[in-house]
């Protein structure tokens, strides 16, 4: 087969700093603002794919930073990509992934860029050149992290009014865990039926302490239970999914295919939280969700709190999901204060509106864009995330 006459001219990458509209509290850091980092591929033909990587407090989630992964694909990825065919994506990745070991969340936004242009250059979405969409609406759960329970359950009854979010998560991973559980309780109590009541530990919890922490959470009325213990404790997290008649979902843990094999063959997770960052790129995320489903655990689309790059290239693979039973937590970009797409995303009826134009179907608004541009801020006007470690 010939090669495709069209060529990738150049790699652009930039790190844009956006506030948040509050403290976004988890087990290892507070959250101030987000750090998007930016990926704008142009082709010969003129057709522009954007992708995107972002991390959850700097280094204090994962292995990887938005100024590392910046790094990554200027120096070690790009140099590839402009020898390689944009039509063979699969192809790009594998010659990457020869050249390029980890660094998931680099190749992510590297592959979320090819995507986007290559739908641009057929005039199909993502999802459709992904094995074609199932959903065109996902479920998107909301985070309560006030800390404060009548706060938390003003904000809930709100995103009930407006029927944005009926599905509600609390971080309990930090402070005491019994105080967790009882505002946990007391929010459930509250919305009763109405909605769905998860929780996120974020590792925070010893197998022991789970073990009896989980049976609390069961009286308080909560429907899922997120990476309770340690993303290395396999064995740990099968007994809890053994025991607990709490769906016990993995996060943390899921680093693409071979550890989702892993954790599907120990039956060490009830539920996949399935991430495209944390997967190592579409491809990989959509393994993991095959595996999963394969061996009857549930599906759960996950976020990395992206921008609306990266979280619309998760709700086009996601919307090709047949069962998605546990919704997702799309929600990344009503967590910041500024607008960067031309067209808002559609958030309405409790669930996001995957696009259906061609590649994203989104349009940056890169006037919008260039100005939270970290390299071409005034030296006055620097909003880093202020990272606050956790006791
Ligand atoms: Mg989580």
């Amino acid at each position: 087969m010939p090669a495709s006459p069209v060529k990738i001219e150049a790699v652009e990458t930039f790190l844009v700093d956006l506030p948040t509209i509050r403290p976004h509290h988890l087990a290892m850091t507070t959250m101030d603002g987000q750090t998007l980092m930016l990926v704008r591929m142009t082709m010969s033909d003129g057709t522009i794919g954007w992708g995107e990587g972002t991390t959850i407090g700097g280094l204090a989630y994962g292995s990887e930073s938005p100024e590392g992964m910046k790094l990554v694909i200027d120096t070690y990825i790009t140099p590839i990509l402009l020898g390689c065919d944009p039509d063979r994506i699969g192809q790009a990745m594998a010659t990457i992934g020869k050249a390029v070991q980890g660094n998931n969340f680099a190749k992510c936004a590297v592959e979320t860029a090819l995507w986007d242009a290559l739908g641009k250059r057929t005039s199909l979405a993502v999802s459709e050149l992904l094995g074609g969409r199932q959903h065109d609406r996902l479920p998107v759960a909301w985070t309560l992290a006030s800390g404060d329970t009548a706060r938390d359950i003003a904000e809930a009854e709100e995103m009930l009014a407006r029927r944005r979010h009926n599905i509600f998560k609390l971080k309990i991973g930090r402070g005491d865990p019994h105080r967790n559980i009882a505002h946990v309780a007391a929010i459930k109590r509250a919305l009763a039926d109405r909605a769905s009541i998860r929780v996120d530990v974020n590792q925070a919890w010893s197998g022991a302490r789970a073990s009896y922490l989980l049976a609390a959470l069961l009286d308080a009325g909560v429907d899922l239970v997120e990476q309770p213990i340690a993303m290395s404790n396999v064995k740990g997290m099968a007994r809890l999914c053994r025991e607990s008649a709490i769906p016990i979902m993995a996060d943390e843990a899921l680093h693409g295919p071979e550890s989702a094999f892993e954790f599907a063959r120990e039956a060490a997770a009830d539920v996949f939280a399935v991430k495209i960052a944390q997967s190592g790129g579409l491809f990989a995320a959509g393994e993991v969700a095959a595996i999963a489903q394969a061996a009857g655990i549930g599906l759960y689309g996950g976020t990395m709190l992206e921008g609306a790059i990266g979280t619309v290239a998760s709700a086009h693979l996601f919307a090709t999901f047949g069962r998605l039973e546990w919704g997702t937590e799309l929600f990344g970009p009503l967590l910041l204060t500024e607008e960067i797409l031309v067209q808002p995303l559609d958030y309405s009826e409790f669930s996001l509106a995957v696009p259906s134009g061609a590649g994203l179907g989104i349009a940056l608004d890169e006037e919008r864009l260039a100005r939270f541009r970290r390299d071409r801020q005034e030296r006055s006007f620097h909003v880093l995330p202020k990272l606050k470690t956790a006791s």
